[in-house]
């Protein structure tokens, strides 16, 4: 079984097809199920394509704090101004069978498959942010399935550990920012506890713009990260088109 994992899709559709693109070709080796970690829409302009495309692929769907606010789940207290701003615009132009769409997506952590599980933020609590061993050291400890894929940082990577051995894996990448695909393998042997985050698909914020994912392949007890350019400047000109903040549409080239 190989699932392509995705998350914080965030209403880029263009980058959300080049990482289907990548994802089906020879290279990216093909998947039999996407599991989605939540904040499919907020940033982006284009929100009910992204649900379009991503609604009859997803076999897993777990909901992010975006969704919940862009769907009026909740309120947008505590988002900062330019999250809200854009939640109010997504609220305003969602249509009305993709806000219930939104509205029904479950909580995590969900049980995916035999080894793995899928949340937004912690398996312990969906907005908790996990972006230290000092986050992931308890989580790790107490989830009930050896791997847990978790997004809400936008920073590609994860922890591990084994017995005594504690580790935080980060991919390297050599064409960093560079107009190519590149693919980084990690191992993830049973006995072995894993939190795994596929980075972000639609607002890298680890200095890396090109749009992140993962492909995890349970039978070969492998992840291999992604990254794949796209058409950064057309998600732009979307943003810009739409009046959003501009720093929303700025940022995407930066990867912050
Ligand atoms: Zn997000």
């Amino acid at each position: 079984m190989r699932a392509l994992v995705v998350s914080d899709i965030h209403g880029n559709l263009h980058a959300l097809e080049a990482v289907l693109a990548v994802a089906r070709s020879p290279a990216g080796g093909g998947f039999d199920q996407l599991w989605n970690l939540g904040d499919i829409v907020g940033y982006g302009a284009r929100p009910n394509e992204v649900i379009d495309v991503l609604r009859p692929l997803a076999t897993i769907n777990v909901r992010g704090n975006h969704d919940r606010v862009c769907s009026g789940l909740s309120s947008s207290q505590g988002f900062n101004p330019i999250a809200a701003e854009a939640a109010a615009w997504t609220r305003l132009h969602l249509r009305p069978n993709n806000r219930e769409w939104l509205r029904a997506i479950p909580m995590g952590p969900i049980r995916a498959s035999a080894r793995a599980m899928c949340a937004h933020g912690s398996p312990l609590h969906e907005d908790q942010y996990i972006a230290s061993m000092r986050d992931a050291w308890t989580p790790l400890q107490r989830m009930e399935t050896e791997i847990t894929f978790f997004g809400h940082t936008h920073v590609q990577g994860g922890f591990s550990q084994r017995e005594h051995e504690w580790a935080e894996d980060h991919p390297v990448y050599a064409g960093r920012n560079s107009d190519r695909t590149e693919h980084f393998m990690l191992d993830v042997p049973a006995g072995s506890r894993h939190l795994i985050n596929p980075g972000a698909v639609g607002q890298p914020r680890d200095g890396d713009w090109r749009a992140a994912f993962a492909i995890y392949d349970e039978a070969l007890e492998q992840v291999t990260f992604l990254r794949t350019p796209y058409d950064v400047a057309a998600a732009q000109v979307a943003i810009r088109a739409a009046h959003l903040p501009e720093r929303l549409a700025a940022r995407l080239s930066l990867g912050r």
